[in-house]
Order: C-alpha cells, then sequence, then structure tokens
C-alpha cells in the first residue's frame, strides 16, 4: 500500500449550535459525605446540591467568554479515588 505525507492545514470549527444531554451520576457529596446523585451537563459534580445549590451563570461568565480560544483543554477538580 502507498503512502505519502501531506501537509494539512490548520483550520478552526465555525460556530455551531449542538444538543448535549445531560447524565445523572451517582456519586457521594464531598461536603457531607451523603450519597446523592446530580443531573448535570458537564463533568462528575463533587458536591450535592444542597451544599452546592445550581447557580444562574453570573458574571463569570461574560468575562470567560473574553478569554482567548485554547485548544481543548480541560482543566477538572475530579479526584477519583
Ligand atoms: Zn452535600
Amino acid at each position: 500500500m502507498a503512502t505519502k505525507i501531506i501537509d494539512v492545514r490548520e483550520y478552526t470549527v465555525r460556530a455551531h449550535k449542538r444538543q448535549i444531554h445531560t447524565r445523572i451520576f451517582n456519586f457521594v457529596c464531598k461536603e457531607c459525605n451523603q450519597a446523592t446523585k446530580r443531573e448535570t451537563f458537564g463533568p462528575r459534580p463533587l458536591y450535592c446540591e444542597s451544599c452546592r445549590p445550581p447557580q444562574p451563570p453570573k458574571k463569570s461568565v461574560q468575562a470567560s467568554r473574553k478569554a482567548k480560544p485554547r485548544v481543548m483543554n480541560y482543566q477538572s477538580d475530579i479526584n477519583l479515588g
């Protein structure tokens, strides 16, 4: 099978809408140590809804939008184990 090296140009994905789904996580809250479950779009939550009630997005959301676009670089506070 013949092979050759080609140049692939960098490109950006245009803005688009995407449907995402929530997941329900069963986990133990780090604060009250109660087994609980929580529905979230993001990664596994650390705290139950009574310790960390869901809040509407605040100014920090706008601020983060001004940040430079980055390559997919996820940070998480997740500590497994
Ligand atoms: Zn809790």
